[in-house]
Formats: structure tokens, C-alpha cells, sequence
């Protein structure tokens, strides 16, 4: 994913975007739209999975919604490891983004026609051009600076502003479309199928992909000395993006690899034999996957000798990754099981006008704007006395498991028919807070704590840990029932496990602090 060419001279002095060099604007915007076409389309996914045939959904109960989400949204962050690597190892970071952003394009497009084969083959699309496009345009970000130049942080800021704007957009207007009575009308006006509104959505976001491809390319220029392979810089090739270069070469690392991916085949094989075909690829398919690869790039980067500190440090980054993906299992329920309360327990109107659900899709992205300054600020303002990264990690897991609980309550309210929207909003508020106390802390950690020739599997890491979460996140929905009681639980359940993680993570905060002893210590960073 890195293609670590920052030591290229290059000037420092180019200030052309906000005080940053010209190229963060061409991926800035690059990235906005993919997002946007990201979260347009994921705003009525579930939504469109469970709607009655009638206006046009599939009709299918959460129960067998739930996988398909699952498999999906999992999929969309666990090939983002595969991504990087083959644009490590083949056609670097600026390709394999442009041939990304192709293949999302053509997914959204897809998913635009009303068909069960173009909705599998969309999700497909989608998926796999994610895999090319996601940790490589954050690792051309990263390659826009040099080592020394302190611009990082606050560039990793603004594309995080990007990412939140598309975001933001994306399900108001893909939502719109999608679901509003006025713009039904309107296309039956015109000789369309009222019920194809769901696919207007669909094709809304892989319009929004085209315009970020077009600015990609016409903004190339300002991005000729990033993300190119590391042979195309005239580098010498030892320094050269070594985080990935496993050593292929070594027939004992190809053993380990052969007997890890025979040794998932067999489980999932196991399963589809006991239990079905379908159970396989529901329940035992993508956690396998994941597994597997998590071992796989653990064998890959301790191939070479790895020092004491080096062990620690590994240490850390394990812990985090178990708890970080106790967070994304509960924040990604926005998209399933907080999509399908807005939907069907929800009173959404303004003023008396009634709104889409798929707009509380909005809601966080929105927060994340407004509350990512405040939050830096409070950091910075703390200097030495902010928490350490753990500390902060378990304020996330905490206002993660607030946000449940209140969901809960809301959900309880239900008996007495739908409730207010603010209740989501007051949910996405704790659960944005909990994203920004945790997840540039986690990014950041992945990049800094990792031995130097990690550092781009660790961001692989990273997405696998969003990719385990939005798969428990998805499964979660498919218990999803409009009713009280049921619902009441399943949230407090969730907040139970997010609390008691986040109690869990301080207790052993002073611990993990004690691993950290090592001269990468982290510095303070500002909400990525
Ligand atoms: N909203 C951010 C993004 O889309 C982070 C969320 C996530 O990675 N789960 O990149």
C-alpha cells in the first residue's frame, strides 16, 4: 500500500490546497465521491434488502438480509488487504486506485438494473474495486509528505473532512431518490416504473464514482510523484516499499501460506458438508477468511528477525485489534440494525414533512465535520496530560456502549408506537464521539507502532479489524424484529459487551502502556 516514496525530493513548499500540497485536493475529491458512492449506496442497501416487493424492495425478512449485508460489508474492508498488496507488488498505488474506482463504478451501475443477478454482481463490483481503491489512496495521502514534514497529521484531517462530506451528501440524495413518495410520482410521470426508484438510487452513486474518476484524471498531474511503483522512482528496491516484499522466494513461507489457506478451505469445506452450503457462507466463510489472513500476515511480517521491542509492539497492536473490533461491530450497526429502526420505529418528519429513513444515514458524517475539530482541539489542549492511546481507545468502546444504551431505551419507548428521530441522532452523537476518540488513535497506531517493514500490512490489519466488525454488525440485524422487548435486549446486550470491554481495555491500559517502552513511542495526533 505504501509506496514510500516520500524521500523523493519533492517540494515542501507546495501549499496550494489549504496549505497542502496541490495532490491533496485531486485525492481529496477522489475520495469524496468514492465515499460518497460508498455511502449512498450502503444508506438503502438493507433498506431496499427488506422492503416489500410491492414498492419495489426485495422483500426479504432481516434474517436473510443480514448475511448478504454482512458478506458484503465485510468483503468491502477485508480486500483492501489484497488491494494493497498487489499494488505493492504490481501496479502501485495511483493504478490500482484509478482501476478501483473503474470497478465501482461499474458495480453501482449494476446494481442499477433491477435484476438478482445485477444485484449479486454489483455487490461483487463494488467490493473488489473498494479492495483496489481504499488503503491506496490513503497511503498516496501519506506519500505526499515527507518523513519530516509535519503537515501529515492535518493532511490525514482534511481527507478525513473529504471522506465525511461524501458521507454526508451521499444519503441524502441516493436516500431521496431511493425512497421519497414525490420523486416516485415523478418518474412514473415519465414513463418509469415507480418501484425502479431504488435503482436511481443505486445509479446516483456510481454517477457520483464518475465524477470522482474524472477529477482523478484530470488532476493527475498533481499526483505524478505519488503512488507510482517503487521502480518507476528509480529507488533503489531494498528501500523500497519492503513492508509487503514478503520473500516469496523462501519454500518455507510458502508451506505456511499453502497450509493456512488448505487449512480454511478445509473449515469452511467442514461446514458447507455439516451444516449446508448456505449456513457456510453465512456463518463460517468470512470470519475464516479473516482469520486466515490475520495469520498470514502475521507469518509474512515476523519473517524476518524481529527484536524485543518489535514483539511488544506487536503485542499492543493485537490488543487494539481485538478491541477495535469490539467498536466497528457495534458503530457499523448503523448501516443494519439503526437503518431498519429508522425505517420501520421511527417518526420521521420535520416540521410535518416526512423525510426518508436512509437520511439518519447522514447524521454521523455530519457530526464528524462539526465535533473532529473540537475533539483535536480538547487533545491538544491536554498536551502531555492526554489519555494515553488504550485509555482513549476504551472512551471510545465506552461512548459506543452509551450509544447502545440509549438505542435500548429508545427501543423500549416503541410499545407506545414510533419514536422521535433524535433518539438516532443522540445515538450517532455518542457513537461519533466514540469514532473519534478511537479511530485515528487506531489508524495511527497501526502506521507508528508497526516495525517500519509492516507498516502498510498493519493498515491491512486495520481494515480487518472494520471488516470482522461490520460482519458481526450485519449478522446482528438479521435478528432484528420491529418489537419491543426483542429489540430492547439485542441493544443491551451490545452495550453490555461494549462497556465491558471498554472497562476491560482501562483496566489493562497501564499495561499496555508499559509495552509501549520503545523508541517509536507514539505522539499525540490530531482525529485523522
Ligand atoms: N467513515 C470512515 C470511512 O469511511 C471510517 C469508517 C470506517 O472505516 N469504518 O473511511
Amino acid at each position: 500500500m505504501s509506496t514510500d516514496s516520500a524521500n523523493n525530493a519533492r517540494p515542501s513548499d507546495d501549499r496550494a490546497f489549504f496549505g497542502h500540497p496541490r495532490g491533496l485536493s485531486t485525492l481529496f475529491f477522489t475520495e469524496m465521491w468514492e465515499r460518497f458512492s460508498y455511502y449512498g449506496m450502503r444508506a438503502i442497501l438493507m433498506l431496499y434488502m427488506t422492503t416489500a416487493v410491492a414498492t419495489g424492495g426485495l422483500g426479504w425478512s432481516a434474517a436473510d438480509a443480514a448475511p448478504i449485508y454482512a458478506l458484503y460489508a465485510a468483503s468491502v474492508y477485508f480486500l483492501p488487504l489484497i488491494g494493497g498488496w498487489i499494488a505493492d507488488r504490481f501496479i502501485g498505488a495511483k493504478r490500482a486506485t484509478f482501476v478501483g474506482g473503474i470497478i465501482i463504478m461499474l458495480g453501482h451501475f449494476t446494481l442499477a438494473f433491477p435484476m438478482m443477478p445485477t444485484f449479486y454482481a454489483g455487490l461483487i463490483l463494488v467490493a473488489i474495486g473498494t479492495g483496489f481503491l481504499k488503503s491506496n489512496i490513503s497511503a498516496m495521502v501519506g506519500d505526499l509528505y515527507s518523513k519530516e514534514d509535519e503537515r501529515r497529521d492535518a493532511g490525514f484531517s482534511i481527507f478525513y473532512m473529504g471522506i465525511n462530506i461524501g458521507g454526508f451528501l451521499a444519503p441524502l440524495i441516493c436516500g431521496y431518490l431511493a425512497q421519497n413518495a414525490q420523486f416516485r410520482a415523478w418518474i412514473e410521470g415519465i414513463g418509469f416504473d415507480p418501484n425502479s426508484s431504488w435503482h436511481f438510487g443505486f445509479a446516483c452513486a456510481g454517477v457520483g464514482m464518475a465524477l470522482g474518476l474524472v477529477q482523478y484524471v484530470l488532476g493527475r498531474r498533481n499526483i505524478k510523484n505519488v503512488g507510482n511503483l517503487p521502480q518507476a522512482e528509480a529507488k533503489p528496491v531494498a528501500d523500497a516499499g519492503a513492508a509487503s516484499s514478503a520473500p516469496t522466494q523462501d519454500p518455507g513461507y510458502i508451506v505456511k501460506m499453502v497450509v493456512i489457506i488448505l487449512a480454511a478451505v478445509a473449515v469452511i469445506g467442514f461446514a458447507a458438508i455439516s451444516q449446508g452450503f448456505s449456513y457456510a457462507l453465512s456463518y463460517v466463510l468470512m470470519p475464516t477468511v479473516v482469520v486466515a489472513a490475520l495469520i498470514g500476515v502475521f507469518i509474512t511480517g515476523t519473517q524476518d528477525k524481529l527484536t524485543r521491542d518489535d514483539w511488544k509492539r506487536l503485542a499492543v497492536l493485537m490488543i487494539l485489534f481485538l478491541f477495535s473490533t469490539i467498536f466497528w461491530m457495534g458503530f457499523e450497526q448503523a448501516a443494519t440494525s439503526f437503518n431498519l429502526f429508522a425505517d420501520k420505529l421511527t417518526d420521521n418528519r420535520i416540521f410535518g414533512w416526512e423525510f426518508p429513513a436512509s437520511w439518519l444515514q447522514s447524521v454521523n458524517s455530519l457530526l464528524i465535520v462539526i465535533f473532529a475539530p473540537i475533539v483535536g482541539a480538547v487533545w491538544m489542549a491536554l498536551g502531555k496530560r492526554q489519555p494515553s492511546d488504550a485509555v482513549k481507545f476504551s472512551l471510545g468502546l465506552l461512548f459506543a456502549g452509551i450509544g447502545f444504551l440509549v438505542v435500548a431505551y429508545a427501543a423500549s419507548l416503541t410499545t407506545g408506537g414510533k419514536v422521535s428521530p433524535m433518539w438516532l441522532v443522540l445515538v450517532y452523537f455518542f457513537h461519533t464521539i466514540g469514532e473519534l476518540c478511537l479511530s485515528p488513535v487506531g489508524l495511527a497506531s497501526m502506521t507508528k507502532l508497526a516495525p517500519a517493514r509492516m507498516i502498510s500490512l498493519m493498515l491491512g490489519v486495520w481494515f480487518l479489524s472494520i471488516s470482522l466488525g461490520n460482519y458481526v454488525a450485519g449478522m446482528i440485524a438479521g435478528e432484528f424484529v420491529a418489537d419491543a422487548a426483542v429489540l430492547t435486549r439485542i441493544f443491551m446486550i451490545v452495550a453490555g459487551v461494549l462497556v465491558g470491554a471498554a472497562v476491560l481495555l482501562f483496566a489493562l491500559s497501564p499495561f499496555v502502556k508499559r509495552l509501549y517502552t520503545t523508541p517509536q513511542e507514539m505522539v499525540p495526533v490530531e482525529p485523522a
